[in-house]
């Protein structure tokens, strides 16, 4: 259930203060991953939410996405396509850069990732400012995917990346 999810994201996400910078608490959610039966329910309950047979296919952000989304996809009977960090991908790519606390990051897909009209879930560890998933989810959007919903194991509500990426739906197993 809902309610029962977010209490196992809530008892296995381990707070790091100060890291990767002064002033900033990681969420580290490495925890919930080694946990066999916790990492299970976290990927049915994500399967469910959607249905199986909402989405052809999960992108995954790298690199923490990537994880869950290959077990999401699995699951789900579907292939999973790469959301990459920028000079990883080795064919033609679209590319998108966003602006980070400090400084910026660019995102990039294989230009050939989706047949037209894919539907596409894509997936994320944690949502913050929502700048990557913007970037993510306006990628799968150049590629031809049409974005069936966006899902995170956790989301920072007080950095309203949700209302960054509205019109389009966030699903988050625990909002803090
Ligand atoms: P953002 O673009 O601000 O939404 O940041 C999202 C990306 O950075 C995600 O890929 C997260 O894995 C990571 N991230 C940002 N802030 C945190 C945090 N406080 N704890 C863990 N991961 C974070």
């Amino acid at each position: 259930s809902g309610p029962e999810m977010a209490r196992r994201v809530a008892d296995l996400a381990v707070d790091v203060r100060d890291f990767p910078q002064p002033g900033i608490v990681f969420k580290d959610l490495t925890p919930l991953f080694a946990s066999g039966p916790d990492f299970a329910a976290t990927i049915d309950a994500i399967v469910e939410h959607y249905g199986a047979d909402s989405f052809d296919v999960v992108a995954g952000i790298e690199a923490r996405g990537f994880m869950i989304a290959s077990a999401v996809a699995y699951a789900a009977g579907v292939g999973v396509v790469p959301v990459r960090k920028v000079g990883k991908l080795p064919r033609k790519t679209l590319r998108e850069t966003y602006a980070l606390e400090y400084g910026e990051a660019t995102l990039e897909l294989h230009t050939d990732s989706f047949t037209p009209g894919q539907r596409v879930l894509v997936v994320d560890d944690v949502l913050a400012t929502g700048g990557t998933a913007e970037a993510s989810l306006s990628l799968v959007e150049q590629a031809g995917g049409v974005v069936t919903g966006f899902t995170v194991l956790l989301e920072l509500a007080f950095l309203e990346g949700r209302k960054r990426l509205k019109p389009r739906t966030v699903h988050a197993l625990l909002t803090v």
